[in-house]
């Protein structure tokens, strides 16, 4: 009889542990790296807001590849990708091959990061203040001299136009995007808002 309760109450325990270690693998799935699900990962479905939004606390932004005018700029926020089931969180701008990705504003390169199935060759830089990360996705490559921890200067050249990760071969371009963050997050956290009002001048404030 005995045995039989402690057999039991094994069972009882080893599933408790089942159940903690699918919580854990399901927050580990939550919090992983944007750069891990791509810049056009997304969670809202298909005919959702688009989530974020605003930005209007953020200074306008310099547009981050050379030679595209304000004028250039299409709004791809919140667009279908993927059928429809993810939606765009970024701004995305058509450029030849190895066109001069420039810093769309000052701050410090927190993060190199490579994602294949994702963004591909990308660069996170965080604002002065901390409140903002700007992110920099399917890059061909680096600039000489950038790397994590280095500042850099508003219209600096920090990369090249590539169409590395999930970026349709060929489709040369930059995914650009802007997240709001809070105290404390890491680059592969925040909140993704629309850059493309600051981007094309109609938005942001000083
Ligand atoms: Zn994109």
């Amino acid at each position: 009889m005995a045995a039989r309760r402690d057999v039991a109450i094994r069972f009882v325990i080893g599933g408790a542990m089942f159940s903690m270690l699918a919580f854990f693998a399901a927050m580990a799935h939550l919090t992983a790296p944007h750069g891990a699900g791509g810049p056009h990962a997304m969670t809202q479905p298909h005919g959702a807001a688009a989530p974020g939004g605003e930005a209007a606390d953020h200074p306008p932004l310099l547009i981050p590849v050379a030679g595209v005018g304000r004028g250039a700029l299409v709004d791809s926020w919140g667009a279908s990708r993927h059928g429809g089931l993810r939606r765009h969180q970024g701004t995305d701008i058509m450029a030849p091959e190895g066109t001069a990705v420039l810093a769309a504003a000052a701050g410090t390169v927190e993060k190199l990061f490579f994602s294949n199935g994702g963004g591909g060759i990308t660069l996170y830089v965080r604002s002065p203040d901390r409140r903002w990360s700007y992110y920099y996705a399917h890059l061909k490559g680096y600039a000489p001299g950038i790397a994590e921890g280095v500042q850099v200067k508003a219209g600096q050249v920090i990369a090249f136009v590539g169409d590395t990760g999930n970026a349709a071969k060929g489709s040369f371009h930059l995914h650009f995007g802007l997240s709001r963050m809070a105290p404390g997050e890491g680059w592969w956290q925040g909140e993704a808002v629309n850059a493309y009002p600051l981007l094309a001048g109609t938005g942001g404030g000083g």
